[in-house]
């Protein structure tokens, strides 16, 4: 019970990432980040760590935490109407599998999953929607700014790329409903 309003409070917490100055600050990168190449060779440069007829999966190379996955469609729209049923319904069965891979590979405490729609709600790319999902665990609002300098580091991102880069290249590993079960327990 206790550790159930922990939870809840730590929820409330805005997530402090100060590292994430570099990418405010940072001249913004010419072209759309979601329609770059996806040729094999072209992936893990651009932390892709998996591609769907209509969807991508790549790391946030400014993340809010470990294992902060960005999934977008291939069409390049603001627009989630835009998306014609099979795209938005390939876009949505590509998230929950970055879940499912993020709970199998990384074993977060909670996870932090949505959608930012215009400058005004937070978005960094205002003109072509994604999907934020961002592990989370307890006290990680504390602990992550004394980390900060280790979790920009290109070293680390491509560390958590090789990780979790062969749970998108084949269907096995990921236990989907992984993350529920241990917290039925
Ligand atoms: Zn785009």
């Amino acid at each position: 019970m206790a550790e159930e309003r922990g939870c809840r409070e730590e929820g409330r917490q805005v997530l402090w990432a100060p590292w994430r100055m570099q990418y405010i600050e940072a001249p913004k990168a010419e072209g759309c980040i979601f329609c770059t190449p996806t040729d094999t060779s072209a992936l893990r440069p651009a932390l892709i760590l998996g591609v769907t007829p209509h969807a991508r999966v790549m790391l946030n190379k400014y993340p809010y935490n470990n294992g902060h996955l960005l999934i977008a469609p291939h069409r390049h729209t603001a627009q989630l109407a835009d998306l014609p049923e099979d795209e938005f319904h390939d876009l949505m069965s590509l998230l929950r599998r970055a879940v499912a891979v993020v709970e199998t590979a990384l074993h977060p405490q909670g996870l932090n999953i949505g959608m930012n729609l215009g400058t005004c709600a937070g978005a960094g790319i205002t003109d072509h929607l994604h999907w934020h999902v961002v592990p989370r665990w307890t006290g990680d609002t504390n602990f992550m700014p004394v980390v900060s300098a280790v979790r920009v580091m290109p070293q680390h991102l491509l560390e958590s790329y090789d990780q979790l880069r062969p749970y998108f290249t084949s269907s096995a590993a990921v236990q989907e409903g992984d993350f529920h079960h241990s917290h039925q327990r």
